[in-house]
C-alpha cells in the first residue's frame, strides 16, 4: 500500500497541495501482486470528516462534547455514570441500533454532553451525516419560513432535519406548546420513525412532572401522541441530578459548568 501522511483539510489556502494525491483525493495502490488500483488518498477521508462535522452544526459550546470527557464522579449520582455506559453502547452498536436515546432529566447533568458526544463520535468514526438540531431555533426558523418575504421554505428548514441519518433535537418541548407546534414536533418524529432513521433527544420534561421540571410533564409540552411516540420509539435515558447539583454548588465556581447542560 502507499505510505500515508498526515490527513490536512482541502480548501485550505495556506495548505499546501497533498504530496500524496496532488489533492486529486486518488492514489496508485500496488497489491502483494503487483496489480496496480486506484483508491481514495488518506486525505480524502479527512476532508469527508471535516465537511461532515460542519454540516451537523453542533454549536460551538459543545465542540468539545466527547463520550470520554463526560466526567463522572463518585459524588454524583450513579445514573449519570449508567447514562454514560447506554451512550458508549449505542456508538459501539451503531448501526445495529433498534431504537433512538431520551434523554431526561434537570437542567446541567449533561444531557447535550452526551448527546453531543454521540453525534460527532459517529460521524468521526462512521462517517454519518449528523444534525444537531436545537428545538426553540428549529421551530423558529420553520416558522419565520411562512413569512412571504423569507428567502427559505419550510422543506429548506425541514429537509436536513429529516434527511439526516442521525439527528439530534436538544431541548424538547423548551417551546410553549400551541397545536402548529405539536403537529410539527409528531411530523418529525412520525418522518424519522416512517424512515427508520435514528434520533437524539435531550428534555428537561419527565413522564411524570417533577419540582424541577415546573411540575410540567413530557405530555403537557408535546402532547399524549408525540409521547406515545417518544416512548415507543426511543430508550429512555434517565438522568437524576440531584447529588450534581449539590456537589456542584460546593465545588470552585470555574468547575461549575464543566459538563454543559
Ligand atoms: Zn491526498
Amino acid at each position: 500500500m502507499t505510505s500515508s501522511t498526515e490527513p490536512r483539510a482541502h480548501g485550505d489556502p495556506d495548505a499546501a497541495v497533498c504530496p500524496e494525491c496532488g489533492d486529486t483525493g486518488w492514489v496508485h495502490s500496488t497489491a502483494d501482486d503487483g496489480a496496480t488500483t486506484v483508491v481514495r488518498c488518506p486525505c480524502y477521508r479527512a476532508t469527508q470528516i471535516a465537511r461532515l462535522l460542519e454540516g451537523a452544526g453542533i454549536p460551538p459550546r459543545y465542540h468539545h462534547a466527547r463520550l470520554d470527557n463526560f466526567a463522572v464522579t463518585s459524588h454524583m449520582d450513579r445514573s449519570l455514570d449508567e447514562a454514560r455506559v447506554v451512550a458508549q453502547n449505542f456508538v459501539e452498536a451503531f448501526p445495529q441500533v433498534p431504537y433512538g436515546l431520551l434523554f431526561v432529566g434537570p437542567a446541567g447533568v449533561g444531557k447535550t454532553h452526551l448527546a453531543a458526544g454521540i453525534l460527532r463520535e459517529l460521524i468521526e468514526q462512521r462517517g454519518v451525516v449528523g444534525r444537531f438540531a436545537d428545538y426553540r431555533d428549529l421551530l423558529r426558523a420553520i416558522q419565520d419560513s411562512y413569512n412571504p418575504v423569507s428567502q427559505t421554505s419550510e422543506l429548506q428548514i425541514l429537509r436536513p432535519v429529516l434527511d439526516a441519518e442521525v439527528l439530534l433535537l436538544d431541548e424538547l418541548g423548551t417551546r410553549r406548546p400551541s397545536n402548529w407546534v405539536l403537529d410539527t414536533v409528531t411530523h418529525i418524529l412520525n418522518d424519522r420513525y416512517s424512515t427508520q432513521k435514528l434520533t437524539l433527544i435531550t428534555t428537561n420534561f419527565p413522564d411524570e412532572a417533577e419540582s424541577w421540571s415546573g411540575d410540567q410533564t413530557i405530555t403537557d409540552r408535546v402532547g399524549a401522541y408525540a409521547r406515545s411516540r417518544l416512548y415507543e420509539m426511543f430508550r429512555i435515558v434517565t438522568m437524576n441530578g440531584d447529588d450534581f447539583r449539590r456537589q456542584k454548588s460546593a465545588s470552585h465556581p470555574s468547575d461549575r459548568y464543566s459538563l454543559g447542560s
